[in-house]
């Protein structure tokens, strides 16, 4: 009889596992099934090109329907799985269906971070994870929109990038005093703030946000903060956070602490479950220490090993994160973690530029650099990092200095 390979979720990670898993010899059937309508998609888009309106729905397809279906991939969307039976090898899909399997890849992802405010349920409220949450926010936005944004993180300011030319105002509320503060230095924070600032986009950091105002007929009109501030809404972003989606493998029993616990072939507790993607806790080597990451190369990365793994090779996963973040004309390209830096050192000109880089380092070791329009130093921090060289403080900050020569050890 014919194995099966069955994929829960149809995100990034599924989209990359389900043709890894043929590319690695998996001769049975493959089904993903994905509880949203569409094929996967790119959800980096969404906040991005897709926002302010650079990028059409069918651009932002991870694949065609006619790859999957070419390599025998069947996509089941709009459909959910509601329970697993690990005993039985099988899964209850939401309209009551039996599915079983051979072999489970979990590549649930992640779900928007919900607020519970007075207001919050009002129409005009939105989060962005999906697609249909971008739908929903494109359908409100006219060009005279009043659009407040709860959440400084990146999310929130590509949403007030893309969005900034459309409508008649930008505000961005962030409590923390001080943009992006889970995840990069302060230089980084005050160049952001100084770039939406300057092309009118307000940043209030610092303020707390307690109501949403408006009323049932209209949806929002205004939002609240501790302060006594009062500002004008008919749209409310809110960027937040998100929470990995790991119900599902939680109540069939699957260790999960922040994420489904998996090794570093992406296996769970059980030899027929692998998991990949957001919804993962993985053991890095390279970092030293477990961890979630919310990212496409992780997504894509974990889920070739997830592959191999239910093909019956073991390809270790470990590697040095990396991401980038699109607003305006500035791409910000970050290699490596800086989580832990003790030493910021700045190349270029961060305060009145457009093109420099943040190194961090930890004892003198280089943890990551986040790069704003400088694709040659992410390539060779990235290379850095791989081969583990020591680097030298004063070359770092010499922006004279070619960064190919970064690589070579004195
Ligand atoms: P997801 O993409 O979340 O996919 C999981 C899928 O599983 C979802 O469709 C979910 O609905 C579905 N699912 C969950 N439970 C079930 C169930 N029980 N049954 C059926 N289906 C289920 N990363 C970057 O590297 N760079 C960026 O610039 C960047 N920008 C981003 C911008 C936005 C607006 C967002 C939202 C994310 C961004 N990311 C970015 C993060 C990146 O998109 C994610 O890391 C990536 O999508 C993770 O892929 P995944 O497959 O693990 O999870």
């Amino acid at each position: 009889m014919t194995k099966k390979a069955v994929i829960v979720g149809a995100g990034h990670a599924a989209a990359q596992l389900a043709p890894s898993l043929r590319k690695q010899g998996w001769e049975g059937e493959i089904i993903v099934v994905g509880d949203e309508p569409y094929l996967p998609y790119q959800r980096p888009p969404l906040s991005k090109e897709f926002m302010s309106g650079k990028k059409a729905e069918e651009e932002i397809l991870i694949r065609s329907a006619s790859v999957y279906a070419k390599q025998d991939i069947r996509v089941r969307t709009g459909q959910r799985v509601t329970a697993i039976d690990r005993r039985q090898k099988s899964l209850i899909l939401n309209h009551g269906e039996t599915l079983a399997y051979d072999k489970l890849a979990l590549c649930t992802g992640a779900r928007a971070r919900k607020v519970s405010l007075p207001g919050s349920e009002l129409a005009g409220v939105c989060y962005l994870r999906t697609l249909e949450d971008v739908k929903r926010i494109k359908q409100r936005v006219s060009t005279d929109s009043k659009v407040v944004i709860i959440g400084g993180g990146y999310i929130g300011l590509e949403t007030a990038a893309a969005l900034n030319n459309l409508v008649l105002s930008v505000t961005v509320l962030e409590m923390q005093d001080r943009v992006l503060v889970r995840v990069t230095a302060p230089e980084i924070s005050e160049f952001y703030r100084r770039v939406h600032t300057e092309v009118g986009v307000a940043i209030l950091t610092g303020v707390t946000v307690s109501k949403i105002e408006g009323s049932e007929d209209t949806g929002v009109s205004a939002v609240v903060c501790d302060n006594g501030d009062h500002h004008e809404a008919d749209l409310v972003i809110i960027g937040v956070g998100v929470i990995p989606n790991t119900e599902l493998a939680e109540s069939c029993g699957l260790a999960v602490e922040n994420g489904i616990v998996v090794d570093e072939y992406a296996g769970t507790d059980d030899i027929d479950v692998v998991a990949a993607g957001d919804c993962t806790n993985h053991p890095n080597d390279l970092l030293g220490f477990r961890v979630r990451l919310e990212s496409v190369q992780n997504a894509v990365e974990q889920a070739n090993t997830a592959a191999a793994n239910i093909c019956g090779s073991k390809k270790s996963y470990s590697a040095h994160p990396w991401f980038w973040s699109d607003q305006y004309d500035l791409k910000l390209q970050i290699a490596g973690y800086n989580l832990g830096y003790d030493q910021v050192v700045i190349r270029g000109d961060s305060k009145q530029g457009r093109s420099f880089v943040a190194w961090y380092l930890k004892q003198g070791k280089l943890l990551a650099a986040d790069c704003i329009n400088r694709p040659k130093e992410f390539m060779v921090t990235k290379q850095l990092l791989a081969k583990g060289l020591s680097v030298d403080v004063q070359k770092l900050a010499d922006d004279d200095l070619d960064p190919k020569q970064l690589l070579v050890e004195s």
